[in-house]
């Protein structure tokens, strides 16, 4: 070992090349072409100045010095600098509208549309037929009042915005009588009471956690309140002896007093989910048919669109919403009307549906599909995992996912990975799932109950190929 590390192997910090010298190398050129010498020149810097820092030490081993080992260093480290930081994976979580992965995909022709904004001017605030100024809600407006049912309709940048900005323009410094039973919070940062002190309303809680009276909203409304407030209860159920107050009867006890009723639907659906045999949820044209005056749903969960926060309801309230400073503020981009309208567009063929609108495809995909999949990957995730995995292919449950539906879960298939070799199984699943996240397409599977499980529902056919091509290899 000493004998090596003084011998005539090692090089000293004067042998160390130029950084003239190895710009004009050969071994560079292709490092050049991709990353341009700004990027090339900082990188051998910092790659000559390690190499000077070791030679100082002690010594650098001479091959570590040519010019080629010197452009593949360089190389690896910028390649791996300009790798996307946003990535596609595998979402086999079995959560199908998964906030962590990105929630809805969108269908193609959304993606076409969105493709054609990005690349030419459009009439995003143009009005073709007067050649005058135009708002960029008119876009998706007549659409959504003919889906839902609704006077008018506003969208911003998502369902918490519409939540703020409808509180804002509606209950500024009044009161906003909402049930103590749908107090909720959505995934940490969306707390309804937090969003109604910054929206500048005051909370008025009625009844208590798990029953709410209409006599409670009854005898919560004042001088200053502003309206009745109704929350989805999106990721969670009160179950066991409960009571609360459907829309119709809010809204009745909001009208009888002169105040709008409002709804927070959270995922909002606009079809009726039963008829692709999925469990039941209040579309926005019940709610808004029940006497809601005002909706707020999410563009990306049920909807299957892009991130949004649509707003339908009564003109008057709609057009105080609008004209409210915070509307321009989270205003959505012409990427996000790009992407939104071809989806509401498919609503108008209800048959065609389930094949076209991707999130309900996901949400329907039939168990003859899934099952065999999940026998045909056996084999090559079991390969790929080495000994000591167990894979067998099972039947598990998927889930909707952002707080649509929370309770009710979709059978569905997958496979189970379980540990049989000797040392603790956790370890080794751990090590399993890790490599599966490190792939090209990282794989997102979940851990529970000493199992590692990878629910195949979001793992359509026409993708199946590329995922069978990077497990071809063992897992190093
Ligand atoms: C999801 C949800 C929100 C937040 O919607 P985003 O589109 O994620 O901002 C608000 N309220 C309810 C009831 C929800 O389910």
């Amino acid at each position: 070992m000493a004998d090596q590390l003084s011998g005539a192997g090692l090089a000293a910090a004067s042998d160390i090349p130029s950084l003239d010298r190895l710009l004009n190398a050969e071994a560079l050129r292709p490092a050049l072409a991709t990353h341009g010498r700004t990027q090339v020149v900082a990188a051998l810097r910092r790659d000559l100045e390690a190499l000077r820092k070791r030679a100082l030490d002690g010594g650098v081993p001479r091959h570590e010095l040519d010019a080629a080992a010197v452009a593949a260093r360089t190389s690896a480290a910028l390649d791996e600098a300009a790798r996307p930081r946003l990535r596609a994976v595998y979402n086999l979580t079995g959560t199908v509208l998964h906030t962590n992965l990105g929630r809805a995909l969108l269908p193609d022709e959304a993606v076409a549309s969105v493709l054609r904004a990005l690349t030419s001017p459009a009439n995003l605030e143009f009005d073709l037929d007067t050649g005058g100024r135009g708002d960029r809600d008119d876009l998706i407006d007549d659409l959504l009042c003919e889906l839902t049912g609704a006077e008018a309709a506003t969208v911003v940048n998502n369902n918490a915005a519409a939540v703020l900005l409808m509180l804002n323009a509606l209950a500024d410094r009044r009161e906003v009588v909402v049930s103590r039973g749908e107090l909720v919070e959505i995934g940490g940062a969306f707390r309804i009471p937090d969003i109604m002190k910054r929206a500048g309303a005051k909370l008025v809680e009625v009844g208590t956690t798990n029953r709410t009276h209409a006599a409670d909203y009854e005898n919560a409304i004042g001088p200053r309140t502003a309206m009745l407030m109704k929350v989805h209860c999106s990721n969670y159920a009160v179950t066991g002896f409960t009571k609360s107050v459907d829309v119709a009867d809010v809204a009745a006890l909001a009208h009888a007093r002169g105040l709008p009723a409002t709804v927070d639907l959270g995922s909002g659906t606009l079809v009726d989910l039963t008829q692709f045999g999925l469990p039941k949820e209040d579309t926005v044209r019940e709610t808004i048919a029940a006497g809601a005056d005002l909706v707020t749903f999410s563009g990306d969960k049920l909807l299957g669109g892009p991130q949004a926060g649509l707003l339908v309801g009564r003109a008057d309230l709609i057009r105080k919403i609008k004209k409210n400073p915070l509307k321009r503020a989270l205003r959505v981009g012409k990427l996000t009307l790009a992407a939104l309208e071809p989806v509401l567009q498919l609503y108008r063929a209800p048959e065609f549906l389930a094949q076209r609108l991707t999130t309900l495809r996901l949400l329907t995909r039939p168990m003859r599909d899934i099952q065999p999949q999940a026998e045909r990957l056996r084999g090559v995730l079991a390969h790929a995992a080495g000994p000591g995995y167990a894979v067998e292919a099972v039947p598990m449950f998927s889930q909707i996912g952002s707080g649509a539906l929370p309770i009710d879960q979709l059978p569905s298939y997958g496979l189970a990975v379980r540990y049989a070799g000797c040392g603790r199984p956790g370890r080794h699943l751990d090590r399993l799932e890790t490599q599966l996240r490190r792939l090209p397409v990282p794989v997102i599977g979940r851990i529970a109950d000493d199992a590692l499980w990878l629910d195949l529902r979001c793992l359509e056919d026409r993708d199946e190929a590329a995922f069978t091509a990077q497990l071809a290899e063992p897992l190093a």
